[in-house]
C-alpha cells in the first residue's frame, strides 16, 4: 500500500498519474467521495462519486478501510476493490490525506509505505492552485489554509520529497517504490529460491 499525500497543489496528482502510466505493476485505489465532480473527472476512474446517503450507508456497512472528512466532503477507501488484489500481492497507490494514512498505518503497518510531497514554497503552492483554474478564490484561500494544516503532519510519513521539479520528484518517488519492493519481507517466494541456491 503505497500512500502519496500532500497539500493540494503540491503535485501529488501529477506524480500519481505518472506512476500509474509508467509503472505497470501499480494500481490506483479509487476512493469514494461526496464532493462534486470536477471538469475532466470520470466516475469510477478518478473517484466513485456518491451522494451523502450512499456514503453513510457504506460507512454503516463497514465497507471502507478508512474514511475522513476533507474540505467538508467525505472521502473513503472502499475495501472491496483492493482486498483481493492485496492478498495476491499486488501494489496499490493511495492518494489520501494524513487522516486516512494514519488509519491505514494503524491497521496494517508492515504493508504500508507513506510518502509525503511538499511544495518548494507556499508562494509556489498558491501560484499552482490559481493556475489550475478549477477553483474559486475562496476555495483557493481555504485550500491554502488547509495546506498549512496538512504540512504540519509531515512527520507522520516514512519519506518526504520536495516537488521542485516534477520529473526529479517523480524519479525520487519511483526510487522509493523500487527500494520498498526489494525489502526482504515483501519478496514472496524468496525462501524457496534461496533454499534452491543453497542446495546447488
Ligand atoms: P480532491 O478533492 O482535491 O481530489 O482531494 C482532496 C483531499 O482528499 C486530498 O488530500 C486527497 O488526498 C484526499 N483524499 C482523496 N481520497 C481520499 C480517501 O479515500 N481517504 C482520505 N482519507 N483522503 C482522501
Amino acid at each position: 500500500m503505497f500512500i502519496l499525500s500532500s497539500p493540494s497543489g503540491a503535485g501529488k496528482t501529477t506524480i500519481s498519474r505518472m506512476l500509474l502510466d509508467r509503472d505497470g505493476e501499480i494500481n490506483l485505489s479509487v476512493s469514494a467521495t461526496t464532493r462534486p465532480k470536477r471538469p475532466g473527472e470520470v466516475d469510477g476512474k478518478h473517484y466513485h462519486f456518491v451522494d451523502q446517503a450512499e456514503f453513510d450507508r457504506m460507512v454503516e456497512a463497514d465497507e471502507f478501510y478508512e474514511w475522513a472528512t476533507v474540505f467538508g466532503h467525505c472521502y473513503g477507501t472502499p475495501k472491496a476493490q483492493i482486498r483481493s488484489g492485496l492478498k495476491e500481492g499486488r501494489d496499490y497507490l493511495f492518494d489520501i490525506d494524513w487522516q486516512g494514512t494514519q488509519q491505514l498505518y494503524q491497521k496494517d503497518q508492515q504493508d504500508v509505505v507513506r510518502v509525503f510531497i511538499l511544495p518548494p514554497s507556499l508562494d509556489e503552492l498558491q501560484r499552482r492552485l490559481t493556475g489550475r483554474g478549477t477553483d474559486s478564490p475562496e476555495v483557493i484561500q481555504a485550500r491554502m489554509e488547509r495546506a498549512r494544516a496538512e504540512i504540519s503532519h509531515w512527520d507522520g510519513y516514512d519519506y518526504v520529497v520536495v516537488n521542485d521539479e516534477v520529473e526529479a520528484c517523480y524519479d525520487q518517488v519511483l526510487a522509493i517504490l523500487h527500494a520498498e519492493r526489494m525489502k526482504r519481507a515483501r519478496q514472496t517466494g524468496l525462501i524457496g529460491f534461496v533454499r534452491g541456491l543453497m542446495k546447488d
